[in-house]
């Protein structure tokens, strides 16, 4: 009867899958860790107040691809 006490034992298995998680997110070709990341620039959020609506195919031509880790911008 005393198999009860190891039940917590089960809770062990859960700890890799944030490591998983974690090297999957990695598309960032300088670094492989970061996520690439859309970051709207102030040149495009300039271009969609005057251009309005046309602008808004600026605002999304002039988005940067922005690194989440090392900072590396395409
Ligand atoms: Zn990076």
């Amino acid at each position: 009867m005393s198999y009860q006490g190891q039940v917590t034992y089960g809770t062990q298995v859960l700890q890799p899958i944030p490591v998983i998680a974690y090297q999957s997110t990695g598309n960032c070709p300088a670094c492989g860790i970061g996520s690439l990341q859309s970051e709207m620039t102030c040149l495009g959020v300039f271009c969609c107040i005057i251009f309005f609506p046309l602008g808004l195919i600026c605002l999304f031509l002039l988005q940067d691809q922005r690194c989440s880790h090392c900072g590396y911008a395409i």
